[in-house]
Parts: C-alpha cells; sequence; structure tokens
C-alpha cells in the first residue's frame, strides 16, 4: 500500500515535468537556428515568408529555461519536436510590425515589410516552428508555421562582419548562467573607436549604477563589437540628414521624432552573431535626443545627450522585460495601444479591472487605498497610481515615479524592480 501511494506520487511530477522541464541535450546541439523571415501587412492582415535560415556559433540562452512560462510579449515563439510533437522551446517576443500595426499609415491599409528573425537553440531532429500573436483582446491566435529540418544544406553557416573586433565589458563567466548584454556601434568610424570604448565604459558604470543591476552585476556578460561605420551619426529625416551608418539607425522612427529604431534586423543579427548574447543595445554616436526599446529585440541610446544615461537604462526596461512605458503626458504614434477593458500583458501597468486583487497586490501594503491618490502624502507607496502607457486615464502604474515614467535616473519602482529580477533568475537559474 505504501509503495503503491509512493508510486502515485513520483507519477504526478513526472507527467508535468515533460511540457515544463525539457532536457537540452535530448533536443538540441551546440549554436542557434535563425529563422530569418519578412513580416508583411496591414493591421488586420498579414504574412510570413521565409528569407533565410542560418546556424549561428552562438546560442546565449539559458538551457535549464527552455519554456518561457513569464506570458510576456505580443508574440511568442513555439518550437515543437516534429517527431513526438513535445514542445521543446518557447519564448515570448515583440516586434516593430506589433508596433506598426497601431500607427495611421498601418490602419489606413497601406501594407509595409519588417526583417524579423527567430532564435533558439539548433535542434537535433525537424522542429515545427510556430508564430503566435495577441490580438486586440489579448489572446494568442497562430499567425506562421513552419518545418525546419536541421540536416537542410541551404542552412547558411558562415560567419558575416568578421573584420569587427569583439571587446569583453564585464566577464563574470560561461554565458548560458549569465544576462549576455552585446552592445552594437552606429555611426562610429574608424577614427572614432577610442571615443566608443570610452563611451561603452561610461553607459556599463551608469547601468551598474541603479539597481536592482548594481546588486546582480555577478549574473551579466557584457561584449562590445566594434562594428564600425563609413560616417558618423545617424538618419535624421526631418533634418533632411540620411548617413552611410552600418546597423541603419534612425530618428523619427513611426514617425516619432525621438524614436530611433533600425529596419536593418539582418545586419543587426549578422554583426551580433560574433557573440553568444540574450540582448543587443545598438549605441548611436549622436547628441540629439532619442531612443528605443522593443521586447527581446534591442534597445538603442545615443551617445551624447544630457539624458543618455537615463536612455540606456529606461530602453534597456523596455528591452529586457517588456517593461510598459509608465508615462502619460508625452506624444506617441500609437492609436489605442490598450484597448480599454484588456488587462496589459506588461507587468508594470494595470487597467485595474479589479481593485481588489491588482497584479502586484503582493507589494501593496494593507491599508493603502486602491485607486492610490496621486498627491504628496502618497509619495512612498505602492498603489495603483492612475496615469500610465499612454494614457492619464484607465490605467495605472505602482509607484508616483520611476525610470519607465520620469525622464531622471531616480530609480524603477518596486514592481518594475521586482520584474527585472526575475527575468534575471530566468536567464540565470
Ligand atoms: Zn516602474
Amino acid at each position: 500500500m505504501l509503495r503503491s501511494l509512493f508510486l502515485l506520487v513520483i507519477m504526478i511530477p513526472v507527467q508535468l515535468s515533460a511540457s515544463s522541464k525539457i532536457d537540452f541535450d535530448t533536443y538540441f546541439s551546440k549554436g542557434a537556428l535563425r529563422v530569418d523571415l519578412y513580416h508583411t501587412g496591414v493591421s488586420d492582415n498579414e504574412v510570413y515568408a521565409v528569407d533565410e535560415i542560418i546556424r549561428e556559433p552562438f546560442w546565449g540562452g539559458n538551457p535549464r529555461h527552455l519554456i518561457d512560462d513569464m506570458n510576456l510579449g505580443g508574440h511568442i515563439l513555439r518550437v515543437y519536436d516534429l517527431k513526438t510533437n513535445v514542445l521543446i522551446y518557447s519564448m515570448g517576443y515583440c516586434s516593430v510590425f506589433g508596433e506598426w500595426i497601431t500607427v495611421d499609415e498601418a490602419i489606413s491599409g497601406k501594407a509595409r515589410t519588417f526583417h524579423e528573425s527567430l532564435i533558439m537553440p539548433f535542434p537535433k531532429g525537424p522542429v515545427q516552428i510556430r508564430i503566435d500573436r495577441r490580438d486586440r483582446a489579448n489572446i494568442f491566435r497562430t499567425v506562421y508555421d513552419l518545418v525546419v529540418d536541421p540536416e537542410d544544406y541551404n542552412i547558411a553557416t558562415e560567419t558575416r562582419h568578421s573584420g569587427f573586433k569583439v571587446r569583453k565589458i564585464v566577464d563574470n563567466g560561461p554565458p548560458d548562467r549569465k544576462v549576455d548584454i552585446v552592445i552594437l556601434a552606429d555611426g562610429y568610424r574608424r577614427d572614432e573607436i577610442h571615443k566608443l570604448r570610452d563611451d561603452v565604459k561610461r553607459f556599463v558604470d551608469i547601468f551598474f549604477d541603479v539597481e536592482p543591476f548594481r546588486s546582480r552585476k555577478k549574473d551579466f556578460n557584457v561584449r562590445l563589437i566594434e562594428s564600425i561605420s563609413v560616417q558618423s551619426n545617424v538618419d535624421n529625416p526631418r533634418e533632411g540628414v540620411y548617413r552611410d551608418n552600418l546597423l541603419g539607425l534612425s530618428f523619427n522612427s513611426l514617425d516619432l521624432d525621438r524614436y530611433m529604431l533600425s529596419l536593418s534586423n539582418k545586419t543587426i543579427r549578422d554583426v551580433a552573431a560574433k557573440v553568444p548574447y540574450d540582448q543587443i543595445i545598438i549605441l548611436a554616436n549622436e547628441e540629439k535626443y532619442g531612443g528605443g526599446g522593443i521586447f527581446r529585440l534591442y534597445a538603442t541610446c545615443i551617445s551624447d545627450n544630457e539624458h543618455d544615461g537615463y536612455v540606456f537604462v529606461h530602453e534597456f526596461g523596455h528591452n529586457f522585460t517588456g517593461l510598459a512605458d509608465e508615462y502619460f503626458s508625452s506624444q506617441v504614434s500609437y492609436n489605442d495601444s490598450y484597448p480599454a477593458g484588456i488587462e496589459p500583458w506588461e507587468p508594470n501597468i494595470t487597467a485595474l479591472l479589479d481593485p481588489e486583487s491588482v497584479k502586484w497586490q503582493h507589494l501593496i501594503k494593507d491599508g493603502t487605498p486602491v485607486p492610490t491618490p496621486d498627491d504628496s502624502l502618497h509619495t512612498d507607496l505602492t498603489g495603483a497610481f492612475e496615469g500610465a502607457g499612454y494614457s492619464a486615464k484607465g490605467l495605472y502604474r505602482s509607484a508616483q515615479d520611476c525610470i519607465m515614467k520620469s525622464k531622471a535616473l531616480n530609480g524603477f519602482c518596486p514592481v518594475c524592480s521586482e520584474a527585472i529580477e526575475k527575468m534575471i533568475d530566468f536567464h540565470t537559474r
């Protein structure tokens, strides 16, 4: 009797672990599989097409956490072993396409194409790759699937941009146990390489002076790829400035002057492939204020602006943790980013559909009024303050101030800090 009970008890966890704990060596070998896609469409219609499939030398992820159970991101990549139909890898993420479909151009029906890469550990056998995207109600719908055979001789393996030097800026050990940041340079000429090295050192010092990064520094590696451009600076369309900058950064992305993105995804990925990485930060040799950060795509930052340190940390918050903007008074290009009555997936803003159980309830002290009045009596409290996610009404943040709200290095709010720590754990434990 005792023995059969024991068997019953151990049977249950084994079944559960089949979906939640995947043995890396059973399904994957060294390196990364990169599937490059063109993603074309308008707000209510989209299509993917294969550009190229590549085997990269490194995969920077955590082999102990192959299934992403954090439910973050507008899209999720799922990879199934074709023979057994077991889910062997998943990863939530965001894309430029996902933002673009909320701007006027996309809503009016003018189609555009964006280049995207799906990156996963290199599979040992054929896999089915599936992309789901959230609809307006935040429900995932399948938008693409593809079978890839790792033996296919069309999978490219060459090294690209091999001339660029790699420098280890912070080295705390093997990439499978670290958050691996790669910094790429854009708009730096060869004769500006010493400026690049000085800029990177300054940003890394600023970054590791902000909590929780300061306490968790041992969990990070930082590498710099000295990706040199023909010309200095980056594109600034509103001023008629167009540069031959390697990685294609441009101000005025989605027609918002301060928004600095690149649509040259292929070049960015080809350059970054020289090192194992989890996060890409692209540093623009620029004085003009601007930046951008898209969850698990990249963060961008300028090098010579009075607010550049703040931009570096704020955009990393978007890129690394999927944090939402907590500000609500600045202009953006998006229409109706957060539909009324739908709880946002981002960890740090809420629609407060149930004030009795806020998603960060465990951080709210008993007796704190919810919604929390935005006045001098509630400055150091965690609560639910109205105004967040580009909207003064209907969306709430957890604290009066945060790096995701104000243009200052005044620290992350407790909710953002906790989400960042959780993400560091995901990459390292
Ligand atoms: Zn925050």
